[in-house]
């Protein structure tokens, strides 16, 4: 089946379990495939824009309503969209760091916080993690501290994931937070990974910007996500416009410059309204994401020699797996090296898993049933008893 010429019918979540990582917590809700298919001209959402004439001022779709919605349910004061949360952290660098400035993020940032950094030529400073991949509260103290007698004064704004992408371990926030405040350091709360998956309040955090990501975790089309914020950091990160054109001395009333005016304008906007109530409701059932997780790690751990290199019990659905010593050793002498894993995996209906990966590699369960846990972990002992490892039931 084809769309076009040349573009093949994409049928991955259709026909499969994915647990691909970055992908379990976009998947759309049906809700949203609607409203995409709706609203998938260009400016779609712009039909009834009235002065003054702003993205998030438009009622018509309730896009107005939908931001104030955003903000209450992150317990923040103020809600922009953004393409992709690292869209986010880019207004957030530029308008805190100058040349050279310090600013703290963690050994297990994800790349996109760096760019942002680069972007706006400061310098990163990271917080390691402990040997056990947790960023905690006095590692960034101490971080702080040798930041200042380094470079005579504090980081001027950190970066702080609550899960972080390699592990899916959950970091003391809160804590962390805490310690940033004592030296007058804005927080950034990372959220590409819970926003829109578990409960979120950042005021209850303690942090001044909150930012998810649409695509990774609220069901919504890419590029999407939000930038939330308090009403004091809201006056600087969204100020709005004060230039003038020198000929025809325009001026460009409340459009804000970080935001280059408006942001998301149609399908990316439209799909992440649609999956939003049903983004409210899946957030308070994390617990029973978390019990499939269970399930399936377990079923990695039946396989001799397997270990989970994210902490254990597990807080986030993103896992961390080492099959060093079991998947990867049936590789060394498979007809098909290291690519039979996968492609086992398939044949079972199980995809996301990296053509290749046998030694670490990570996995994603949000999002499916029950039954399906069960039998991703029976499908793990299943393929290591054919190629001759040992599963306890
Ligand atoms: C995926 C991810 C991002 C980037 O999110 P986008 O919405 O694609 O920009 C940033 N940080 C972390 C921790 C992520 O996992």
């Amino acid at each position: 089946m084809r769309c076009a010429s040349g573009i093949e019918a994409r049928q991955v979540d259709e026909l499969a379990i994915n647990i691909d990582p970055i992908q379990a917590g976009g998947r759309l809700t049906g809700d949203a495939m609607k409203a995409v298919i709706a609203y998938g001209d260009g400016y779609s959402v712009c039909d009834n824009c009235r002065k003054p004439n702003r993205l998030d001022y438009i009622n018509k779709p309730p896009i107005a309503e939908f931001h104030k919605d955003v903000a209450g349910w992150l317990n923040m004061d103020a809600v922009r969209t953004v393409p992709g949360a690292r869209r986010g952290f880019q207004a957030v660098a530029h308008t805190f760091i100058r040349k050279g400035d310090p600013v703290l993020l963690t050994s297990l940032s994800h790349y996109t916080e760096f760019l942002a950094i680069e972007g706006a030529e400061g310098i990163a400073c990271e917080i390691p993690a402990d040997d056990h991949h947790i960023i905690t509260p006095d590692a960034a103290a101490v971080k702080i501290e040798e930041v200042k007698k380094q470079s005579g004064r504090a980081p001027v704004l950190a970066f702080i994931d609550h899960v972080d992408y390699q592990y899916g371990n959950m970091h003391d926030v809160k804590g962390i937070a805490k310690v940033c405040h004592q030296y007058d350091i804005p927080v950034l709360y990372n959220g590409a990974y819970t926003v829109g998956i578990m409960p979120v309040n950042g005021k209850d955090l303690g942090v001044d910007f909150v930012i998810g990501s649409g695509h990774k975790s609220m069901a919504s089309p890419a590029p999407s996500g939000i930038l939330a914020t308090t009403t004091e950091y809201a006056a600087e990160v969204f100020r709005t416009t004060a230039i003038t054109g020198d000929v025809t001395h325009r001026k460009f009333g409340i459009k804000e410059p970080e935001m280059m005016g408006c942001t998301l304008m149609g399908v990316t906007l439209i799909g992440m309204m649609a999956s939003f109530p049903h983004v409210k409701e899946r957030v308070k059932h994390f617990d029973r994401e978390l019990e499939n997780n269970r399930i399936v790690v377990d079923g990695l751990l039946a396989v001799e020699r397997t270990k989970i290199l994210s902490e254990m019990p597990r807080k986030h659905t993103l896992t961390r797996a080492d099959t060093i010593g079991s998947f990867d050793r049936v590789a060394e002498t498979h007809k098909k090296r290291g690519f039979y894993f996968s492609s086992a995996l398939e044949e079972k209906g199980v995809t996301g898993v990296i053509p290749g990966a046998t030694k670490v590699w990570k996995f994603n369960t949000y999002g499916m049933t029950q039954k399906q846990a069960r039998y991703l972990a029976d499908t793990f002992g299943e393929i290591a008893q054919e190629n001759g490892l040992t599963a306890s039931k």
